[in-house]
């Protein structure tokens, strides 16, 4: 006898919606209408999985559909939002491309907040943040996540480091060299931060007062300068192996 194919299919789109979800329906419109409308293709009867970062993540049955919105009824709680560890990045914003890429993989890998640092040598002063939370909420879609990083204002070098939390480490991938990361990361479990610099590193001034911050380290990231994206998605990983959820 063949068998019962899943339900529901392998397929089915998944979409972010920025409000709190719940069973029962509910009315889709905008860009994700647009998305499940005229890409997807969706018809009434048709599966979606909605997740919210905040319930989880949800089956939805199209009911009704229009030219610019659906609606949807939503019958089950797939999952929960799954819990994620608490470390936070705190990068100075890249250029456009490598800034979006450091987003898209903050999320990916996991990281509970992205926090973008202005510092003397940032090349860029006003992050589009709505660009990079976009590319959190893209990374998630496709990657099966029910939870996306928390994106803060950008702020100050100066001011991150005088309202730094007591209880959480800050591990400062310095290029002019530190304690090997991964013994550093492990030796100080807890909430945790790392901070990543600009392409142009930090000034003299900076890492002075980075290291004079009681509860930061600096770390090295081994022998090779490495480019602040590629620092920052290596620094997380060792993070997430030695003290995170790996
Ligand atoms: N302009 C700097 C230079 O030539 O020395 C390099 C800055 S690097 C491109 C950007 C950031 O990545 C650094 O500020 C640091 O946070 C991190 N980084 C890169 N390579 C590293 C390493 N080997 N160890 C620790 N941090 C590193």
């Amino acid at each position: 006898m063949a068998a019962t194919p899943a339900w529901p299919p392998r397929s089915t789109p998944r979409l972010f919606v920025d409000a709190a979800l719940a069973e029962g329906p509910r009315r889709i419109d905008g860009p994700p209408a647009h998305y499940l409308l005229s890409v997807m293709r969706l018809k009434v009867g048709d599966a979606v999985k909605l997740f919210d970062d905040r319930s989880g993540e949800w089956l939805a049955v199209v009911e009704a559909t229009g030219k610019r919105d659906l609606h949807v009824q939503l019958t089950t709680l797939l999952r929960p939002r799954e819990p994620v560890p608490d470390m936070w990045l705190c990068a100075a914003p890249l250029k456009k491309g490598r800034v979006d890429w450091v987003a898209e993989k903050a999320c990916e890998l996991g990281v509970a907040r992205l926090v973008p640092v202005l510092t003397r040598r940032a090349v860029v002063d006003k992050p589009n943040t709505d660009r990079l939370r976009a590319h959190m909420i893209e990374a998630a879609e496709q990657c099966d996540r029910t939870a996306l990083p928390v994106l803060a204002d950008p702020v100050k070098l100066a001011t991150l480091l005088r309202d730094w939390p007591a209880d959480r480490a800050l591990f400062f991938a310095d290029e002019a060299g530190g304690e090997p990361a991964a013994a550093a990361m492990r030796a100080r479990p807890g909430p945790a931060a790392i901070l990543i610099g600009p392409e142009g590193g930090f000034a003299d001034a900076e890492r002075e007062a980075i290291r004079a911050l009681p509860r930061a380290v600096g770390v090295s990231l081994g022998p090779r300068i490495l480019r602040a994206d590629t620092a920052a998605a290596a620094a997380v990983a060792i993070w997430m192996s030695v003290a995170g959820d790996w």
